[in-house]
Order: structure tokens, then sequence, then C-alpha cells
């Protein structure tokens, strides 16, 4: 199937590694030029090195962190109109909340709700200009079912998914949707260390927590990033243009509602 975004502009962050790379390989792919983000510059064009290669696309890295105003400007300098955004970021830390202070929620709350919100802010009037735009955040499920140790994750990325089921409807009058998906576990640097935490949190073995989890999942398997970036992509179609405000879970059939 023809996606329809061939040329179009793609800004991707958090994709050097994991779900940001899936999707901005997924993107590529279809013949969008893509701009991706990430702070560690090694990897990162690493990445972007491997995405052109693999696909013959334009790929453009931006060396930055996105969580702050200057990484914001950096990434929105090299792509100034993208016509499709992937807001991204690391996820916050495992750990109890009773540990947990101030600065440690305005953390959370600055990488996975505010960055995502003020790169729309900056990129959506474009987009309902020129008739097209699409962005997808990537959430997690713990939106939908909390995920105990995660409780920064759960509460930031609450408030993100409030704001966007507002904003979504606006703008898809203009041909610019907005989606969250919500990973499941995937197997990414960011599900490893979540395992190590559990395993350490409850003084059982690593292989042990990591099996556990594997067969917990109804598909019996983690996630690729393979499978998140055609979601992705799919998402950024022309053909998905009424879709707008949703909360796609993408988890193997993890999370056990009906709807
Ligand atoms: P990952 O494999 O650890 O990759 C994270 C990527 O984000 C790396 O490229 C990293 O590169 C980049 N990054 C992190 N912080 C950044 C920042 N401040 N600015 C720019 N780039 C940054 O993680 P992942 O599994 O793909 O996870 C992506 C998101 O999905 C996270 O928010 C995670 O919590 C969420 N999620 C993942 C799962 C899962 O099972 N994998 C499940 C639910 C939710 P640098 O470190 O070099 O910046």
């Amino acid at each position: 199937m023809d996606l329809g975004i061939a040329g179009k502009s793609a800004l991707v962050c958090a994709a050097s590694k994991g779900l940001g790379r899936g999707c901005a390989m997924a993107l590529a792919r279809e013949g969008c030029k893509v701009t991706i983000v990430a702070r560690t510059p090694g990897p990162l064009e690493t990445t972007a090195e491997e995405i052109r290669s693999a696909t013959g696309a334009e790929v453009t890295a931006v060396a930055a962190d996105i969580t702050t105003a200057d990484g914001q400007a950096a990434a929105l300098a090299v792509c100034q109109a993208p016509d499709i955004l992937v807001n991204n970021a690391g996820g916050p830390p495992p750990g109890n909340f009773r540990d947990w202070e101030r600065e440690d929620w305005i953390a959370a709350v600055d990488a996975n709700m505010i960055t995502p919100i003020l790169l729309i802010k900056a990129v959506v009037d474009g987009m309902i200009e020129r008739g097209f735009g699409r962005v997808v955040n990537i959430t997690s499920t713990s939106v939908k079912a909390p995920i105990p140790i995660l409780g920064l994750s759960n509460g930031a990325r609450a408030g993100l998914t409030g704001f966007i089921a507002g904003l979504a409807r606006e703008t898809v009058r203009h041909n610019v949707t907005i989606n969250n998906l919500l990973p499941g576990p995937f197997d990414t640097d960011r599900l490893r260390s979540t395992l190590v935490a559990t395993a350490k949190a409850q003084n059982r073995p690593l292989e042990e927590v990591t099996e556990a989890r594997r067969t917990a999942n109804p598909a019996q398997r983690f996630g690729t990033a393979e499978e998140f970036g055609d979601a992705c992509a799919y998402l950024c179609s022309a053909q998905a243009s009424y879709i707008t405000g949703q909360n796609m879970v993408l988890d193997g059939g993890a999370y056990p509602g009906t709807l």
C-alpha cells in the first residue's frame, strides 16, 4: 500500500534507538525526508547512516536534548516546517513516589507532556495552512493501565493525553491529525532497563523477571521497533486523515479491556 507521504518532511524526536528509530526508518521507507533527534552524537549519526543506506531517504541528524528550549530550537531550525511530527523522549525513571521530589515531577512533566505540546505549538499552524499534518505522540499503555513502578510516567503522560484529546478535534478539519501510540512491552533498551529495575526491586533474577513478563503477554513475545514504526507510518499516511484523537494500543493484547 502506498501511504501517500513520499516527499513529506518528518521530524522524529528521540530517534537514535528503539521506537523513535523504528518510526524514522518506516517514514524514510515511505519516501519522507527525515530529521532525527537524540542527545548522543555517535549512535545518532550511525542510525542516520543506517536509515539512509536502508531506504535511500534524505536523513538529517540533530544532536540535541529535545526536552530543552535550545534542543527544540535546534531541531526546528533544521526541520522548519515538518509535515509529520513524531513526539518522543526518554521515559521517566522507575521508583517509589515517596522518593520523588518536585524536581523529579517537573522533569517528567517537562519531557513527557510539555515538550510535545510546545513542539506541536511550533508546527501545527503551518500544517493547517498547508492542509496536511500528522502528529504522533509516543506515550505508553501506562496511560490506560498504570504500571506501579512508573508513577512519573503514569502521571505525566496522562496530562498529555488529556490535552491532545481536545486539540485533535480542532485540527482535523484542516487535515491535521493528532494521535497517540501506546506501546506495551517492546524489545528496546528502555524495556531492558525497566526489567532490571523490577528485578532489583523484587530481589529476583533478571532472567526470571524477563521470562515472566514475556510469557504474561498474550503474544508470548515483546514487540519490535519495526512493527511499531509501521503503525506510526500508517497513522501518518494520507489514508489516515479521518483518524484523530485516538490512543492506539500496541501491546500484543496485554491490556485486557473489551474496548
Ligand atoms: P530507548 O530504546 O531507550 O530509546 C530512547 C531514544 O530516545 C534514544 O535514541 C535516546 O538517545 C533518545 N532520547 C532520550 N532522551 C532524549 C532527550 N531528552 N532528547 C532527545 N533524545 C532523547 O527507548 P524506547 O523503548 O524507544 O522508548 C521510547 C519511549 O517510549 C520512552 O518514553 C519510553 O518510556 C516509552 N515506552 C517504551 C516502552 C517499551 O517497552 N520500549 C513501553 C512503554 C513506553 P539519547 O539517549 O542519545 O538521547
